[in-house]
């Protein structure tokens, strides 16, 4: 049994924040089930939103995420955002991100806010926020240590079972560094990022299995918005190794690359007056209607290649890696699962229903990306969410509500009933990714960027039938029901949400 005074599961820019935050304050462990910069926030190209222009207003920000989320937004959530984002700004700065000076356009924005540095923001973040960590002493990093179920005794959450995490990747399959076992806190973090793992086309990093939203179900806890998954328009459309696509970013459209047909004809402005600006889920289904006709691409023909090497240079080491030539070719596109705008319901301080359970990040449903996220606010929302948890949990040792946890093994009691947890059952390797491919085909091809009711009970019944006694493969099983049935629920087209 090991303890600490804050357990956070999740080393994203979510996870690594709360723990900046934290380190204060007590002990500080941060879990990562593969390796400590294997995860969503380092692949991350664009940037971070935040109103710090003299041009631009918190309004107008507040206005651009209301329309991007088709107003199912919840307001107060989003002003909280909007509000604390230039904040949230000079943290990152605090810790040694250095952005550029001048932001970028991106689309649904109505002028340039998204701050960067280049086009590998999210490494130059989690690199920064890794290396002051690092060097406090109340914080632990365990790399290769995966949250398997969440203990809760006497309706409060105090920690969670963990084991060591084999074979996401290869360098994951030489991790394993540690044994697994009880791991108490009284205030525990889930900061695990979203579900793109269980699509057969993603922009997302191995560990993204929606693992966090598992432990919430198991725990008994209900999830929220699972309907509204953000399907990114431009993934580079060459076939890789797996479900991995890289992603194109939307600045490159903000800096003038233009969607096109094999026709070389800017179809987007057909469904939209901004054309390849136009809000993401706009994008991504007009271009999967015209993949019916023929190849999508982007067209960087007409844009300076000294210019685009500078300010994308990720961009083009990944074209020049495929061979392709911006200043000649056209660069084949597709729209592939990229983000989870539901996940774990919390308010705006990150606290859970379950007390002593906080969600920051993309697992939470704090409201603040509606029914589509708005580029650039996801970053954002995990800074400024983890930061608020971290405040309340700060409040909350001040007016010392909480007892340090006992040993839960003995008489640990999911908030549904369930049990005492036991050891974890792990099907062979072999077997596991089978189920994993399995899973993926029946999600992509079923509830995808277009869904029909028919497609949806087909997945319902596709799912159930799996039935590989494996702990993981189960709880992505109850987490895909989880998301058909949101879909199912929700009759009518609704942001990213689209019903034909
Ligand atoms: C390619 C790409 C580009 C993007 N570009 C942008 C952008 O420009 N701007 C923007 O705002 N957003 C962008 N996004 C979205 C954004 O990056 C994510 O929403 C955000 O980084 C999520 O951060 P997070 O901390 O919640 O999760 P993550 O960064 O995904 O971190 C999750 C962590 O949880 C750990 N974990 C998962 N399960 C377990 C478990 N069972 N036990 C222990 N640890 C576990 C993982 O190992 C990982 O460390 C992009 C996303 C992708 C994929």
């Amino acid at each position: 049994m090991k303890s600490c005074d804050f357990l956070i599961i999740g080393s994203g820019i979510a996870g690594l924040t709360a723990a900046y935050s934290l380190s204060d304050f007590g002990s500080v462990t941060v879990l990562s089930k593969g390796g400590l910069d294997e995860n969503n926030s380092g692949l991350a190209q664009g940037g971070i939103a935040a109103v710090r222009s003299a041009d631009d207003r918190f309004k107008k920000h507040i206005q651009d995420t209301l329309i991007a989320g088709a107003k199912h937004n919840r307001r107060k959530a989003v002003k909280f955002l909007v509000k604390e984002a230039p904040k949230a700004i000079e943290l990152l700065q605090e810790v040694g991100v250095r952005f550029a000076e001048t932001p970028h356009l991106e689309g649904g924005h109505s002028l340039p806010r998204v701050w960067h540095t280049g086009d590998r923001t999210g490494n130059s973040i989690i690199q920064a926020l890794l290396k002051v960590v690092r060097k406090k002493k109340s914080v632990t990093l365990l790399a290769h240590h995966e949250a398997i179920e969440l203990i809760v005794k006497n309706n409060r959450c105090c920690g969670a079972f963990i084991a060591p995490s084999l074979s996401l990747s290869r360098a994951e399959s030489r991790g394993g560094e540690g044994a697994g076992g009880e791991f108490l806190s009284p205030f525990t973090l889930l900061a695990t990022g979203g579900f793109g793992q269980l699509y057969g086309r993603t922009t997302n990093a191995a560990p993204a299995t929606g693992d966090g939203l598992v432990l919430a179900l198991k725990a008994g806890l209900k999830l929220k918005d699972l309907e509204f998954i953000q399907f990114h328009p431009t993934a580079l459309n060459v076939h890789g190794k797996g479900n991995r696509y890289f992603l194109i970013s939307e600045a490159l459209r903000g800096f003038g690359a233009k969607v096109v047909n094999r026709r070389g004809e800017e179809f987007l402005f057909r469904v939209h007056p901004n054309g390849s600006l136009a809000p993401r889920d706009v994008v991504t289904r007009a271009i999967f209607f015209e993949e019916e006709r023929g190849p999508v691409f982007l067209d960087l023909r007409h844009l300076d290649p000294r210019e685009l090497r500078q300010e994308f240079p990720t961009i083009s080491e990944a074209l020049k890696r495929h061979r392709l030539d911006p200043a000649k070719h056209l660069i084949p596109i597709t729209p592939v699962e990229h983000y989870s705008c539901g996940g774990v319901p919390t308010g705006l301080s990150g606290e859970t229903e379950l007390p002593g359970l906080y969600a920051i990040g993309e697992v939470a449903c704090t409201g603040v990306q509606g029914a589509n996220r708005l580029a650039s606010n996801s970053l954002l929302e995990g800074v400024v969410f983890a930061q608020s948890a971290a405040k309340d949990i700060q409040k909350k040792i001040k007016n010392k509500k909480t007892r340090p946890p006992e040993s839960a093994l003995s008489h640990a009691e999911g908030k549904g009933g369930r049990g005492v947890c036991h050891p974890a059952i792990r099907a062979s390797a072999v077997a596991y990714q089978k189920a994993l491919q399995k899973i993926r085909e029946i999600m992509w091809e079923n509830v995808g960027i277009v869904r029909t009711k028919e497609s949806l009970k087909e997945a319902e019944e596709e799912i159930s039938q799996i039935q590989l006694k494996d702990d993981r493969i189960q709880g992505y099983k109850a987490l895909c029901l989880e998301i058909i049935h949101a879909c199912l629920a929700r009759k009518k087209s609704l942001g990213a949400h689209f019903m034909s």
